[in-house]
């Protein structure tokens, strides 16, 4: 018999619980007991979830307050000593790393967090002492929630993060100089204990995480592998199956003769269905193959009959008890459930499939390899059906987009002429001075914003009153930049929700669900808008708001665009066309509003790619350049339409460039403003040591604080920039958007801004 499994669910639950009581409890709203209890329910409905709907192998421990890794962090011991010295329960120490601590005299900040992967979810960062011994904790996480499970009458698989993921994922504290494999003799036998300990419990198998097989992985990485997996295989072990996911793990089959000995591998053959026959060809002679054939990264119904056919492949090599029908990684990144849309048309809604609908495509195709099609006709019938109505429907094709695309030539990725000729049209036409100043786009997004926002989406209040609403604050916000003196202005983005989704709602092509929400980091869920087909601009998206700022305003006035790439990357796209394809689309319809904008006088314009690095493939290589390609083309495609005399501004909410530098510099964007303020000023020589021709505005000043900077430290921070941009490159911004600042702390933080440029001004 084929089994079916699923490799973690998400943990919100379908109405985001989750974060409503962590966040209670924050604020300590709800009790400790409550925000236990609450937790314990939801892990309960969750395996009964995929209990009902028949699954064979359903996860434990994939659940987690705040994030996996940092349970790991603290089931291990791996406890940083500020933390652990503070004496605080263990769930708030726990907090404490995850979002820091500032109460009752203990006073500490959050440990690292960074993208998982390519995902969009955030893990903490295990932190590693010099001296760095490890404990596994008394009441070990993973065994409670399999007994929890047990009790409850569910048998589950529990879910570890795997000794080289965990310790390759992680990094020496601040001041500490260990290399983080290197513990792992250390870290082993707290592994043993443990997996020991699961097996005293009665599970059975354990699945283990080591995602980092999918990278490019130092020898020795490598190496550990073999090291930690021959330590735990054994009787008196639960069997192990390793489970990779997001990318293929072909490129390091030399580790595989280290792993032949584990009961199974699970591969993710959504996003690398090739490396299906390369795979079985590694396995052991008994090994089981986990094969991840329903997409746990988006919102796509899956293709039974491609599914099906992929498992009957392995299943031809291996036999039916050698292979197991898997969601391709955890489900955490997808949201709950389709039941809790009533929004969506019916049409688009028989297209997806959600958490809770995979765990049942999972059951679904185990059964049509276990038992023949016949077994489950009904659910390949319908599938069959919904997969046919997407292929052909008028949502996904739209033929005056091919043809658009197919009439798009290299020219018109090209500004009309290059850098020097453009500025010095800009210049003039702009009236700069040296060091110019601006801001990125949003300001403060006030409590007034939100409510009138709210009245306008609930039909309280007319869309004539809600634009008046706008424009008065537009000209609240033109009226603070005259008194700042500031020299490019913008209308500060009063009327955009989130940079994509605004955007999204204007776009033909795209959906919007009403509790779509995954998980982004801690508490924190985001809401992806859905790329279903086709996407084209009906009419302009922000022409209106931008031409009335530029008509109040005396200084030139800057357009704000979110770029093709971080609308993609923000969204779930289409599985069935290539992504480059659906960014085109997005540049074509972004070029239009460029030159709609230029057409109504706004005659700076900022696309904003924050998103561009998180793209880029998890391996160096031929994948990553063709990446960039296709990125920075849709990129320029989307600006080249205008006059030399317009200028071209782009933002990145990061500075780490040396990996990609090439296509930074590709995107001949005039200026491009990046955040700078909390990273070495000597991020900056690269932009020197290549010679880079274009304008650049590093932010002299973090906006994710209250803190007001002074002017004298932005002076400090311009002259370390000088020490590697020419003063005639030099624009003087802060970090990003200001949306989450108060008005307070904005003006006062931007008026010693404006006086450091000045300063320089005078001085150069
Ligand atoms: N223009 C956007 C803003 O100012 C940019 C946000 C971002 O880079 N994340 O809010
Ligand atoms: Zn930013």
């Amino acid at each position: 018999m084929v089994q079916s499994s699923v490799l973690g669910f998400p943990r919100m639950g379908a109405d985001r619980e989750l974060k409503k009581a962590n966040e209670a409890y924050w604020a300590g709203k709800l009790s400790q007991d409550d925000l236990l209890k609450e937790a314990k329910r939801l892990r309960l409905e969750h395996w009964k979830i995929q209990k009902d709907a028949g699954v064979d192998v359903i996860p434990s421990n994939d659940f987690a307050f705040y994030d996996h890794i940092l349970d790991h962090i603290q089931l291990f011991n791996a406890v940083p000593d500020r933390y652990s010295q503070a004496s605080l329960h263990t769930l708030d120490e726990y907090f404490a790393m995850g979002r820091g601590h500032q109460k009752d005299g203990v006073d500490v900040p959050s440990l690292e967090m960074v993208k998982w992967f390519d995902s969009n979810y955030h893990y903490v960062k295990p932190t590693f002492q010099d001296n760095q011994t490890f404990k596994l904790a008394s009441d070990p996480k993973p065994v409670v929630e399999f007994l929890e499970a047990k009790e409850a009458g569910i048998t589950t698989r529990p879910v570890l993060i795997g000794p080289v993921s965990f310790l390759a994922l992680g990094k020496a504290d601040r001041d500490q100089s260990v290399d983080p494999i290197t513990l792992l003799d250390k870290l082993l036998p707290v592994y043993v204990e443990l997996l020991q300990k699961l097996k005293e419990a009665g599970a059975e198998t354990v699945q283990i995480d080591e995602p980092v097989l999918v990278l490019d992985l130092a020898p020795k990485i490598k190496n550990a592998f073999k090291a930690a997996y021959e330590k735990l295989v054994g009787d008196s072990f639960p069997k192990l199956i390793l489970a990779t996911y997001f990318g293929d793990v072909v490129h390091n089959f030399d580790v595989f003769p280290a792993l032949q000995s584990l009961y199974g591998i699970h591969v993710d053959l959504v996003r690398n269905p090739e490396q299906l026959e390369s795979v079985i060809g590694k396995l052991g002679s008994n090994q089981i193959l986990s094969a991840g054939v329903v997409d746990g990264r988006n919102i796509w119904k899956t293709n039974f009959k491609r599914a099906i056919e992929t498992v009957e492949t392995a299943i031809q090599k291996l036999g039916k008890d050698r292979v197991i029908v898997a969601t391709s990684s955890s489900l955490l990144h997808t949201p709950h459930s389709l039941d809790s849309e009533k929004k969506l048309p019916e049409e688009v809604k028989d297209w997806f499939s959600f958490a809770v609908q995979k765990t049942a495509e999972v059951v679904v195709i185990a059964k049509a390899v276990t038992g023949g099609p016949a077994t489950v006709r009904d659910a390949l019938e319908a599938n069959a059906k919904s997969i046919q109505a997407r292929a052909s429907s008028e949502r996904t094709n739209n033929k005056a987009v091919k043809d658009r695309q197919s009439q798009v030539t290299a020219a018109m990725h090209e500004r009309k002429s290059p850098f020097p000729e453009r500025y010095a049209q800009q210049k003039t036409h702009l009236s700069l001075p040296n060091f110019p100043t601006t801001t990125i786009g949003s300001f403060p997004q006030t409590k007034e914003i939100r409510v009138q926002r709210n009245k306008f989406t609930k039909g309280e209040i007319t869309e004539e009153q809600y634009d008046k609403f706008i424009e008065q604050e537009i000209d609240d916000n033109v009226k603070i930049q005259d008194e700042l003196g500031l020299d490019v202005y913008v209308h500060g983005e009063p009327e955009r929700n989130d940079m994509v989704q605004y955007f999204g709602e204007r776009l033909d092509g795209y959906v919007f669900t009403t509790k779509g929400w995954v998980q982004s980091y801690g508490s924190r869920c985001v809401r992806p808008p859905i790329v279903v087909g086709d996407i084209s601009r009906p009419k302009p998206m922000t022409v209106k708001e931008s031409k009335y700022a530029a008509k109040v305003s005396k200084k030139p006035m800057k357009g704000m665009l979110t770029g093709p790439i971080t609308c993609l990357r923000w969204s779930f796209p289409r599985d069935d066309v290539h992504q480059s394809v659906q960014a085109q689309q997005l540049a074509l319809a972004l070029r239009d509003e460029v030159v709609d904008l230029e057409a109504a006088g706004i005659y700076v314009i900022q696309v904003d790619e924050p998103a561009l690095r998180e793209g880029l493939p998890l391996r160096s290589g031929t994948e990553r350049e063709k990446y960039l390609t296709w990125a920075v083309d849709s990129f320029k495609l989307a600006c080249a339409g205008v006059q030399d005399s317009t200028q071209i501004h782009s933002h990145f909410c990061y500075s780490e460039f040396q990996d990609f530098f090439h296509a930074i510099a590709a995107l001949d964007a005039d200026v491009l403003s990046i955040e700078n303020s909390k990273s070495d000023a000597k991020l900056l020589k690269v932009f020197e040591d290549k010679a880079y021709p274009r304008h650049i505005g590093p932010g002299v000043y973090d906006i994710h604080s209250p803190r007001v900077p002074s002017e004298q430290e932005i002076k400090d921070r311009i002259a370390e920039m000088l020490q590697f941009l020419k003063p005639e490159q030099l624009w003087v911004n802060p970090d990003c958007g200001l949306k989450t600042r108060q008005w307070k702390e904005t003006k006062a933080a931007l008026t010693n801004l404006v006086n450091a440029a000045k300063f320089y001004r005078e001085k150069y």
